[in-house]
């Protein structure tokens, strides 16, 4: 039945409707006026000009908000990260809360070196490549785009608009716990390397970053030590890396590192900052500070840093109170803004927001195992003891390191998780945490015995754990060939105690190696180690950390399904007392214990080798390296001919002389005339190419004359000295089958 109090009832509803509306409008109408329109939203404008439209209308608060990172939301950072900010942020290691009014996006970044990291608490997953190092172990440009584009794309899939990757310290110090995470020990080798990784990660329309700039070549009291180094040595070496890195890749951020250089904090280094990156080498983006690396704010401020990460307070309320206070200039901070802004819309993370969505698990897995199998390191085959012969074998012994579940991987904050969880797990209690590895290292479920075992079908293949020597050799003694995989776990947070393979695992190498001579050496480690047991061993294969697809690409090369192509992009010392610094600096410093807090002495390293870094230590210093850099054998053999130099261009013919398709690393190194006082020879190019058996092809490299000159410091500028240039041409630093000369300029 029909309610006749209805009408009534609904006519008084909708007159306090559109009262209520009435009243909110002009509330409304006020609100919308106060957002300016957005002219920087034009997208025929230049970055520049749309970043300078939005800064006519921040207020300084706001100014203030973009240059004061509040990520790392975790439980310890709370008194940092707001609650609101903890549930805005996508839980990457760092968030910048956006300006909402003018459109202004947060900055979601995430760790990001070799996989986009801390992805399993959100139930995500991300591709676990190789290490960056392996990546590096290449030499192949368009792989490593591949490599960081895949990170890219993961990055923006989980709904990152900014990556933390792009590690570029050189190995100064071998036993740098985070080497793996870094592209070995050549600045034009490493710098070409990471700009191609960052070319890749913003090309998916994700803002870049390189680091850690600079000098940051151990961890070993990393926050308090004083690198120090002559600037000639720091333009030709570490520095070098980064120039081509930071020209050629073009991140929109460099991220300052925790070190002092020369006396001063890296990220207050008006040197390193402003003379250098922003001023000879023209960087338009941000200097973001590391975790904790900012000092001071004025000094800070005035030096170039333009961004504050969590870990201190300098850039918030204290930088506010600075700029009012007029000791830094309102024109820095609105250039730190303005260097932000650009890139954000440079990179078109405004223009084109990450869209989440679920990642192509196959490619990923497909280009982790390309690039193992693309950087894993043949260094010693006698009696060509690889490949191993699949029908031939009838038994096989693997031996040690988890083989039978897992690869190891890289530690700290490069961590990518395992996907499923680790492979090995961790030890049940937390009286066992390892410094940067927490309680224990991770391991992915990609095990090699399987992987062996799925290879060579027909023979009897048989696992050890490889804790008993003793018993490992018994297994080794009743099988054709062993296999002893050895590791040694490195991270962020720690350097290695020394080269030596750690848990009595060069007795284990020594015991197995004694009872079957048919001993295949598999390394997974994250840079150089020294090998006492080389002579006795018939193999030796460097597989790094070797990612998600890790123990498929070993079976692979183990087996000849793939020919080795990838060379050293470090040296590996004999003994430790070979290195310019048989003892890490600050090793032995002490803490003390100050009104509960603790505290280090402050130390230098004091890098007095200067220009001789890596291979360039080993000639000038006639040592011998227990494997040179750029050293890389292959299953067939090349042969190197016909040189032609111009101060152009390296011009000569490579053959592969042998009966397998392979690839050669031809490499081209110079010795600059005796006046520039240089190591004996540098890297300048070389080129990867693919042959045929029997197949010839004539090899061009093209000469950059800044990489044939020497850093003038009187002059603040690169020199090419008149003389004769000594070339070098091979597949090694330490083999050189032709040789010319070249005069230059
Ligand atoms: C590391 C950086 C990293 C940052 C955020 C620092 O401890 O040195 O490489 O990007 O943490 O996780």
């Amino acid at each position: 039945m029909k309610n006749p109090n209805r009408h009534v009832r609904e006519f008084a509803g909708l007159a306090i409707f559109l009262a209520l509306a009435a009243a909110l409008l002009p509330v409304r109408a006020q609100k919308r006026s106060d957002t300016p329109s957005r002219p920087w939203m034009d997208k025929s404008l230049s970055p520049d000009r749309r970043a300078d439209l939005v800064i006519e209308q921040m207020t300084l608060d706001e100014k203030i908000q973009l240059v004061h990172g509040v990520g790392m939301p975790r439980p310890s950072d709370l008194g940092q990260a707001s609650e609101v900010n903890r549930l805005r942020s996508n839980g990457g290691a760092g968030f910048i809360p956006g300006i909402e009014r003018l459109g202004i996006p947060d900055l979601q970044m995430a760790d990001s070196a070799y996989g986009v990291t801390r992805g399993a608490a959100k139930g995500r997953y991300s591709t676990a490549l190789p290490s960056d190092l392996a990546g590096t172990a290449t030499w192949d440009q368009k792989l490593m785009y591949e490599y960081g584009s895949l990170i890219g794309r993961e990055l923006r899939a989980q709904g990152y608009n900014m990556s933390l990757g792009g590690g570029v310290n050189i190995t100064r110090e071998p036993r740098n716990g985070r080497n793996f995470e870094y592209q070995g020990e050549d600045p034009i080798l490493a710098g070409k390397m990471v700009a191609q990784f960052i070319r890749g990660i913003q090309d998916q329309g994700v803002i870049g970053d390189i680091k850690h700039y600079a000098l940051n070549d151990q961890e070993t009291g990393r926050s308090i030590g004083d690198a120090r180094l002559d600037r000639r040595s720091m333009r030709e070496t570490d520095l070098l890396a980064f120039e081509i890195g930071v020209k050629e890749g073009n991140p929109g951020a460099v991220m300052c590192s925790y070190n002092r250089i020369n006396g001063d904090y890296a990220c207050e280094n008006s040197y390193t900052l402003n003379d250098v990156l922003k001023k000879a080498w023209g960087f338009k983006g941000w200097v973001v500070s590391d975790w904790g690396g900012t000092h001071s704010t004025a000094k800070a401020a005035i030096a170039g840093l333009d961004q504050e990460m969590p870990g201190s307070n300098f850039f918030g309320p204290a930088l506010k109170t600075a700029v009012e206070g007029g000791e830094v200039p309102l024109a820095r901070l609105n250039d730190m803004v303005h260097r932000i802004l650009r890139t954000e819309f440079a990179a078109g993370i405004i223009d084109n927001p990450p869209a989440t969505k679920v990642p192509d698990v196959e490619a990923g897995l497909e280009l982790a195992q390309r690039v193992a199998e693309q950087g894993i390191v043949l260094l010693k085959n006698a009696n060509a003891q690889l490949p191993l012969n699949a029908s031939a074998l009838k038994s096989i012994a693997v031996i040690g390191s988890h083989a039978d579940v897992g690869v190891l991987s890289g530690g700290g904050s490069a961590q990518v998780d395992a996907p499923g969880g680790n492979a090995v797990p961790p030890a049940p209690t937390d009286s066992e945490i390892i410094p940067g590895l927490g309680r224990g290292a991770t391991w992915y479920p990609s095990a090699p015995l399987k992987a062996i075992r799925a290879r060579a079908s027909k023979a009897k293949v048989d696992y050890d754990s490889g804790t008993d020597p003793a018993s490992a050799a018994r297994l080794a003694k009743s099988a054709d060939v062993a296999i002893v995989f050895v590791n040694q776990p490195a991270s962020e947070g720690r350097d290695l105690p020394s080269l030596s393979l750690p848990g009595g695992e060069d007795a284990l190498v020594a015991a197995v190696s004694a009872a079957n001579a048919h001993t295949i050496v598999m390394l997974e480690t994250g840079g150089p180690v020294t090998m006492p047991w080389i002579d006795g061993v018939s193999a030796a294969v460097q597989a790094w950390f070797p990612g998600i697809r890790g123990a498929e690409a070993i079976a692979r090369i183990l087996f000849g399904d793939v020919n080795p192509s990838a060379k050293l992009p470090v040296s590996f010392a004999k003994s430790e007392a070979d290195l310019p610094h048989p003892k890490i600096s600050g090793i032995d410093l002490a803490p003390k214990v100050v009104n509960g807090r603790t505290q280090w002495p402050p130390f230098e390293v004091d890098y007095t080798e200067g220009l001789k870094v890596g291979y360039k230590w080993f000639d000038a210093e006639d040592k011998q390296p227990l494997f040179a850099f750029g050293h890389g054998l292959s299953y067939t053999s090349f042969e190197y001919s016909g040189l032609k130099v111009t101060g152009k261009e390296v011009v000569f013919t490579l053959k592969n002389t042998g009966k397998r398709a392979g690839a050669e690393i031809a490499q081209v190194y110079v010795s600059l005339p005796p006046a520039a006082k240089e190591p004996p020879r540098r890297l300048v190019a070389w080129d990867k190419v693919q042959l045929a058996p029997g197949e010839s092809k004539t090899v061009t490299c093209k000469l950059d004359p800044q990489f044939l000159s020497i850093f003038n410091v009187d002059k603040n500028d690169w020199e090419l000295l008149a003389g004769d240039y000594r070339v070098f041409v091979g597949g090694s630093s330490r083999s050189a089958p032709l040789t010319g000369t070249v005069k230059e300029p």
